[in-house]
């Protein structure tokens, strides 16, 4: 269950290696692709690629899709157990990961998978989104970071030709950000940021980007990271450059700050401020706390600490980790004991890292455990999988098939084709639904 990558992976590979098994893909959304679609930022088209590829997984006919389909609540764990020989959840990970830091619960403090569901127009998040603030701290030195920081920088005009949907760019268009200060807690001998996502940054039109001088005294400890580590060498040379050829001027301004770790979010009522420690290498290429305290003046805090998968009743799940637990995709029950016939795959087994590609890995060594547990998950003579379909619609739930994706798909183009752009998403269930099951053509 899951049609994101993860998911998509698995049932081509499992296709491949065990050629006429029937696979039915189940997703909550009338939609396939799961973050990629409502994860990766509407700036990067060139991921449109992968979605090809997955896209042709689905287009041969020979894995069924099920969308609109919630599992838990639209058919529950016994009913797919009764019908299927083998479930793999990969169900992902959608919501923010817990932070517990002072005031960080005020009007005026965001999660990042919230933001970033409202600007990829994610069907069950509202439509609407504060973007009044001129002055706004994002927190975390990672990739969703930089997107965030990246979406926020960007003039209106640039997003108004990705596949935004009106209320989407009407908000980026009105947006008062000037102002975008990023805060690492470690130095930037210690950032996670991508090479290539990071350099991006610096290509965003009219935006200056600014460094502090104390930030990059590095350590001997930071100096053999960088050594041992291309990825990090690459990140830092990025970053140095930046701050020897400074931009002057810009509509926007990005400062990127490190050593600094979130105090206290300010406030009464609604964020005002942004309160910071100082930290300082240990030596050992760790951080630690000192006496110094900051208060930066911003309206708004973001923060990108990162994603944390949900459980699906009736399968197990580590709420402390957030992932469904497993030994190599294997599903492993009370007692931690193999679950027979249950497997998990993508983010929602080893946890919200890693790009598209480490889905892929991570599906192969799933399957390669499906393939050898197949021999004694003798199939029951009674499984009937299509008589899903009859429960799902004397429930009344309106299944989103793969042609039904195929008319969203068309109809999300002609709307971009209409406003002179590749395409501009529907926004609601309702909207999506209606047209997949043709009850109503879609507005251009
Ligand atoms: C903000 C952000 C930006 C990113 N940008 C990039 C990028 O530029 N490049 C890159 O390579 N990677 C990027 N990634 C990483 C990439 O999105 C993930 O590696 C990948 O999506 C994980 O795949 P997955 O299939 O495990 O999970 P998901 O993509 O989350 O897919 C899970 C699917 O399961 C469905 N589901 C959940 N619960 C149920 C249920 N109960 N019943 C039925 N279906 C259910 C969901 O609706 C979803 O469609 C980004 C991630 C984030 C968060």
């Amino acid at each position: 269950m899951g049609a994101g990558p993860a998911g998509l992976y698995a049932a081509d590979i499992l296709l491949s290696q065990v050629p006429g098994a029937r696979i039915d893909v189940i997703e909550a959304l009338p939609s396939p692709f799961g973050l990629i679609r409502y994860g990766v930022a509407p700036d990067h088209p060139r991921i449109r690629s992968i979605v090809d590829s997955l896209h042709q997984i689905l287009d041969r006919g020979a894995i069924r899709f099920l969308g609109n389909v919630t599992v838990g609540s639209d058919v529950t764990a016994a009913e797919l157990k009764q019908r299927y020989d083998v479930i793999l959840l990969a169900t992902g990970a959608l919501q923010d990961a817990a932070w517990d830091v002072e005031g960080g619960d005020l009007p005026g403090s965001f999660g990042a998978a919230d933001f970033v569901a409202w600007y990829d127009s994610h069907p069950d998040y509202p439509q609407i989104w504060p973007l009044e603030a001129q002055s706004v701290a994002v927190i975390g030195n990672g990739n969703v970071a930089l997107d965030v920081v990246r979406v926020l920088a960007r003039r209106p005009e640039e997003l108004a030709l990705t596949d935004i949907p009106e209320h989407v760019r009407l908000a980026f268009e009105a947006s008062a950000v000037r102002d975008i200060h990023v805060f690492g807690r470690r130095g930037p001998a210690q950032a996670k940021f991508s090479p290539l996502e990071l350099r991006e940054l610096g290509q965003v039109p009219g935006v200056q980007i600014l460094l502090e001088d104390r930030d990059f005294e590095l350590d001997d400890a930071d100096h053999a990271a960088i050594g041992a580590n291309g990825r990090l060498r690459q990140v830092v040379k990025t970053m140095e450059q930046w701050r020897s050829g400074r931009r002057e001027g810009g509509e926007r301004r990005i400062h990127l700050h490190f050593h600094w770790r979130p105090e206290r979010v300010e406030g009464d009522g609604s964020v005002t401020g942004l309160t910071v420690r100082r930290t300082a290498p240990d030596g050992r290429g760790g951080v630690a706390d000192t006496d110094e305290l900051r208060t930066f003046a911003v309206g708004a805090v973001y923060r990108a600490v990162g994603y944390f998968g949900s459980p699906v009743e009736g399968f197990p799940f580590d709420a402390d980790a957030g992932v469904v637990p497993n030994r190599a995709g294997r599903v492993l029950g009370p007692g931690r004991d193999v679950a027979p016939g249950l497997y998990a795959t993508g983010w929602i087994k080893r946890g919200p890292v890693g790009l598209i590609g480490s889905t892929k890995s991570d599906a192969l060594e799933t399957v390669a455990g499906i393939v050898e547990d197949l021999p004694a998950l003798a199939a029951a003579p009674d499984r009937a999988p299509e008589s899903l379909e009859e429960l799902l619609s004397a429930r009344g739930v309106p299944v989103v098939t793969w042609d039904g994706w195929l008319a969203i798909d068309a109809a999300e183009v002609a709307r971009g084709a209409a406003q002179g752009r590749q395409r501009a998403k529907l926004a609601t269930r309702q909207e999506m639904t209606d047209v997949a099951l043709g009850r109503s053509p879609v507005s251009l």
